[in-house]
C-alpha cells in the first residue's frame, strides 16, 4: 500500500434504545423502576447484559446525555439534523485500489476518531506489513499530536488540513506571518526583529518565543502585531515542525489530487447506506457495533473482489480446441 485515505462515519444506533430510554426514565420518574444493580430484582439476561457492557463498553468520558441502555453510544448530530445516539465506522483503505484494509469501531468524536485511525494504520503494519506512503484524510486527523505521530514516528507524508488556530481573525498577524528559522531556533516578525526562546541566559519555557520589548514598543507595526501586550509571544508545540511539514504539503499539486481522491472513501459510506441499507446498527453497545461494522466492510470488500476477479473474456475463448 503506497497510499492510504482515512475516515470515519457515524451510524445511529437503533430507534428502539431512545424509545427504551424514554420509557425507563418516565418509571425512574414515577418511582417504580426496577434496580437493575440489585441481582435479586435483575434476572439472569439483564445481569448477563449488565456484566458485558462493564467490561466491554464502559463510558470512556462523561457525557452530556447518557443512554440508559447503551451507555457506550455517543449522543450526536448532523449539522441541521435531529440528535441521536451512533458509534463511528473508521476505515482505512488503500487508496489505488480502494479495498478496506482494516475497520475500527469508536465513540463519534475527533480524539476517538484519530485514535482509531493510529490502531489501524499500526495493526495493518503488523499484519500484513503494510504501511503507507502518505495519508489522506480531513480535519478530522490534522490535530498536532496526530500530525506529530504521522511525520515524527511514522515517517507517514500527512494529506489532511492542518486543524490551526493560530491565525487571528481581528486584523493582527498571526503564526503565519512570521518565519521560523529551525538552524538558529528563532522566528523572524515581519518587521525583521528576532523572537527568541529567551533574552537571558535561563531558559524558562524553551516553547515560548518572544520578541524584545525594545524592539516591539518602537516598532511602526505594533498595533497591528500586539496591540495589548508590551511585546509579541509565539508558541510552538512540540509538533510545530510536523504541522510545517503538512501546511508545505498543502500547497502542492499532489494535496489537490489527494483532496479529489478523498470521495473514494465517502462512496464506500454511501454505498454502504444506499446499496446494502445500513442505514443504522441493529443491535446494542460496543463490541457489537464493532461486529456489525467489521461485517459491513467485509461485504463490501468481497464485492469488490468479486468485480476485479470477474472474468471479462468471452467463454468461448476459455476453452481448449
Ligand atoms: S511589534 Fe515587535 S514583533 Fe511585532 S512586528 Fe514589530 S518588532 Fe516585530
Amino acid at each position: 500500500m503506497a497510499e492510504g485515505l482515512v475516515r470515519g462515519e457515524g451510524f445511529a444506533t437503533d430507534a428502539s434504545i431512545i424509545k427504551a430510554d424514554a420509557q425507563r426514565q418516565r418509571r425512574v420518574e414515577n418511582g417504580d423502576d426496577i434496580d437493575w444493580g440489585d441481582p435479586a430484582q435483575a434476572e439472569r439476561p439483564v445481569r448477563e447484559y449488565l456484566a458485558a457492557l462493564e467490561e466491554t463498553n464502559d463510558p470512556k468520558e462523561s457525557t452530556r446525555t447518557l443512554s440508559l441502555t447503551d451507555p457506550a453510544a455517543t449522543w450526536t448530530a448532523a449539522p441541521g439534523g435531529p440528535a441521536f445516539f451512533a458509534y463511528s465506522t473508521n476505515y482505512l483503505i488503500d487508496l489505488e485500489t480502494g479495498i478496506i484494509l482494516d475497520v475500527e469501531a469508536s465513540a463519534v468524536n475527533k480524539a476517538a476518531q484519530a485514535e482509531a485511525t493510529r490502531t489501524m494504520i499500526d495493526r495493518v503494519e503488523e499484519t500484513f506489513g503494510l504501511k503507507p506512503e502518505r495519508l489522506v484524510g480531513d480535519t478530522n486527523y490534522g490535530s498536532a499530536s496526530m500530525l506529530g505521530w504521522l511525520v515524527d514516528e511514522k515517517h507517514i507524508e500527512p494529506h489532511v488540513p492542518v486543524f490551526d488556530k493560530s491565525e487571528r481573525t481581528d486584523g493582527t498577524f498571526g503564526r503565519s506571518d512570521f518565519t521560523y528559522d529551525a538552524e538558529n531556533n528563532h522566528y523572524l516578525c515581519p518587521a525583521g526583529k528576532l523572537l527568541k526562546t529567551s533574552w537571558r541566559t535561563q531558559k524558562k519555557d524553551p516553547l515560548s518565543y518572544r520578541a524584545s520589548q525594545f524592539d516591539c514598543q518602537a516598532c511602526p507595526l505594533k498595533e497591528k502585531c500586539c496591540p495589548n501586550s508590551l511585546s509579541r509571544k509565539i508558541v510552538r508545540t512540540p509538533f510545530e515542525s510536523a504541522r510545517d511539514v503538512a501546511r508545505a504539503i498543502a500547497k502542492t499539486d499532489a494535496y489537490k489530487q489527494s483532496r479529489r481522491e478523498r470521495k473514494k472513501v465517502e462512496m464506500l459510506f454511501a454505498h454502504l447506506k444506499r446499496i446494502l441499507k445500513m442505514d443504522k446498527l441493529r443491535s446494542r453497545g460496543f463490541s457489537n457495533a464493532k461486529d456489525e461494522f467489521l461485517l459491513a466492510a467485509t461485504a463490501q470488500n468481497l464485492r469488490r473482489m468479486a468485480k476485479r476477479l470477474a472474468i471479462t473474456e468471452p467463454v468461448t475463448q476459455l476453452i481448449p480446441a
